[in-house]
């Protein structure tokens, strides 16, 4: 079996393993007890947050430990918008989002918000003059991942946070599949919070992180968790340690190796690319080429049947739409928004690499895509 979906979820690093270890026995502690055993928990927990805060370019204090992404982007928008910009009510957020962005927003919209989707060209970016036009001063928040989950185009996240700013928005970006695939740098990017899974970069499932410009402290907030005053109250809980370990781990092997990795998987990519459409002449690669993260490729192969082949295949996992949105019957949306109908939807399997595929696995893909492929007469 070669696993092919690596926007899903990664497997963690050796590296990681080894730097949570310890944790789950030896040192054990509570990092909010003040003994010997609780400090030396705080302090790895620390030591992860500042390993985080390097690769993110920012200071500690304003990284949130959080359970993941889910849990970051639903933090601010329930928590940090309820309660401020009495008079700004409108947020604005893409129509790719994934469902942890859309699904707040639209609890929003049911508690006196005004919800603005931004379209997206049909190759899977966000309009940049629909965003001049729509984003004024009645706008709260701006909120754009900066690469999607299921055709992995990235977005211009740089521009929509001026836009953004321009009228006195916040701007947030949920940047859980650009971490460690490409340079994420909350600086240069100019955003006011970001969202990060540890899972999807080779560290462990269940843990995350909220990136806050200039710390929690700085905003009014409404806290939707009540409880022992973690994370500066924003995240109270007994802090998970091994995990909060495991992610600083994977944190700091993205700092030491994306820009050899992130080299060779875009090459490797090309070539899948290539290979898929010499195969298949009359398929359709979505996304914008350089505009897309590498290892990802999201492709309708006209009479495939995905889910078959997703479900049924004992050689590759792949995977049909979103991970998130496998079981359910419906076209996804992002698809949806790039014009595709049900059938050509239900044609349409996301491959996501990384640089240690075999070889072979283009070659042993592309004949085990062809079993599902209705040919005529069939
Ligand atoms: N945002 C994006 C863009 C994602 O791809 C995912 C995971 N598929 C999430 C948020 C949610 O991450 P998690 O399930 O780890 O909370």
């Amino acid at each position: 079996m070669i696993y092919l979906d690596y926007c899903a979820t990664t497997p963690c690093a050796k590296e990681v393993i080894k730097a949570m270890q310890p944790y789950f026995r030896d040192q054990f502690g509570n990092p909010s007890s003040s003994h010997v055993f609780g400090r030396i928990a705080k302090s790895a927990i620390e030591k992860a947050r500042s390993q985080v805060a390097m690769l993110l370019n920012c200071g500690p204090a304003e990284v949130v430990f959080t359970s993941g992404a889910t849990e970051s982007n639903n933090l601010l928008f329930l928590g940090l918008l309820l309660d401020q910009h009495e008079k700004r009510k409108k947020i604005v957020v893409s129509s790719i989002e994934h469902k942890s962005v859309l699904e707040p927003a639209r609890f929003l919209a049911t508690r006196g918000f005004e919800l603005v989707l931004l379209p997206v060209s049909s190759g899977g970016i966000v309009d940049l003059d629909a965003a001049r036009r729509l984003i004024n001063n009645d706008t709260a928040l701006v909120s754009v991942h900066a690469a999607n989950n299921e055709i992995g185009t990235i977005q211009p996240i740089k521009d929509l946070a001026e836009i953004a700013h321009s009228v006195g928005a916040l701007f947030h970006t949920d940047a859980t599949q650009a971490l460690g695939k490409i340079p994420f740098d909350v600086q240069d990017v100019d955003c006011d919070l970001a969202s990060f899974s540890a899972h999807k970069c080779y560290g462990p499932k269940g843990i995350g992180a909220l990136y806050v410009r200039g710390g929690i402290k700085r905003w009014k907030w409404e806290f939707p968790f009540h409880g022992g005053g973690q994370e500066n109250g924003l995240r109270p809980g007994t802090h998970n340690v091994p995990a909060i370990v495991g992610f600083g781990e994977a944190c700091n092997l993205v700092t030491e190796n994306l820009s050899d990795n992130k080299d060779n998987l875009f090459a490797l990519t090309t070539v899948w690319r290539k290979e898929i459409m010499k195969a298949f002449p009359a398929a359709r690669v979505h996304g914008c080429d350089r505009l897309t993260l590498p290892g990802v490729i999201c492709v309708t192969i006209p009479s495939l049947m995905a889910d078959m082949m997703t479900i049924g295949s004992l050689e590759h996992c792949i995977s049909h739409g979103s991970a998130c949105n496998s079981g359910a019957i419906s076209t996804s949306h992002v698809l949806r928004e790039l014009g595709l109908n049900d059938q050509e939807a239900e044609s349409t399997i996301r491959i996501s690499i990384n640089s240690s595929v075999p070889d072979n696995a283009i070659s042993s893909l592309i004949k085990n895509i062809k079993k599902f492929v209705i040919k005529d007469g069939d």
